[in-house]
């Protein structure tokens, strides 16, 4: 409401500059409210995996002459360690988009290292459900920005597909450099064949806390802030990200950054020099 009254009365002087100012500053205002609200929520959801680990640990010690029993508990065990790999998993990417300006630390960095590291975060879900992931096209290719946010927007993709998946599917990471006006960038696009996203939501789900089904979500550890956080990593680094998506079939979520020696990077870096 704020940022909109404030975009309106700016907008009409016809200073682009100083209007951007205004968004840079209600965006890292938006960011500053994303983390309150985290703290604020976030005990809360750790106990509920804690609790239900602590009850499932004594349920397999009552239950011990009762393999099949003790095999039911572990899975479930399984499900709220994964709720709470991912509960601080977001913790640690949100402490990671807490600086303001992620280009000061902006380098080139590897496209395959970022995808690898990608892959590693969701191998465990990956493998409890038989999901393949399998990526091509990233050789030879760097983006230019801050390492570990760039890790924290792609490793939220991939997350989010593997989450929003049935068994026995698979999620394709395909990379390429497509060229652009201001300076070549590289496109990353994260594919899976999952249960998609209604066209009514396909707008507000990169909101903070907005979920398509709020109870999926949770099972799973998820906040509702993963892709605000891509988001907000996309457009600090001059890029942005998109979806395509059909109910039922799956989705592609697609990161567009700038790529490392090209356009943007130079011109940031000789800005930096004077
Ligand atoms: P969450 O923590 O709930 O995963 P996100 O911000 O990462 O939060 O995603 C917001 C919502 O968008 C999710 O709750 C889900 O409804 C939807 N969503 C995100 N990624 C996918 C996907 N790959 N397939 C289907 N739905 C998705």
């Amino acid at each position: 409401g704020e940022a909109l009254a404030v975009s309106a009365r700016v907008a009409p002087l016809g200073s682009r500059l100083v209007l951007l100012l205004v968004e840079d500053l209600t965006e890292a205002r938006r960011i500053e409210a994303v983390r309150r609200d985290f703290v604020a929520n976030v005990s809360h959801e750790l106990k509920t995996p804690v609790g239900a680990l602590s009850l499932l640990s004594e349920a397999v010690m009552d239950a011990s002459d009762d393999p099949e029993a003790v095999m039911r508990f572990a899975g479930r065990m399984q499900i709220e360690a994964t709720r709470l790999t991912n509960l601080v998993q977001e913790l640690i990417d949100l402490s990671r988009v807490q600086n303001d300006d992620p280009l000061e630390d902006a380098e080139p960095v590897r496209v395959d290292e970022l995808v690898a590291e990608a892959i590693d975060r969701s191998r465990q879900p990956a493998s409890t459900k038989q999901i393949t992931m399998a990526a091509g096209g990233t050789a030879d290719l760097h983006v230019w920005g801050h390492r570990g946010q760039l890790a924290a927007a792609l490793g939220n993709l991939v997350e989010n597909a593997v989450n929003y998946s049935p068994a026995h599917t698979r999620v394709g990471i395909a990379a390429r450099r497509v060229t652009a006006p201001g300076g070549d960038l590289i496109e990353i696009a994260v594919t899976d064949q999952g249960i998609g996203i209604p066209d009514k939501d396909k707008e507000r789900i990169f909101e903070r806390f907005y979920r398509v089904d709020p109870a999926r979500s949770r099972a799973t550890g998820g906040t509702g802030l993963g892709l605000a956080i891509v988001k907000h990593v996309a457009a600090s680094h001059g890029g942005e990200v998109t979806v395509w998506s059909t109910e039922g079939q799956g989705s592609t979520f697609t990161l567009r950054l700038p790529e490392a020696g090209t356009g943007r990077d130079r011109s940031s870096r000789s800005s930096h020099d004077h």
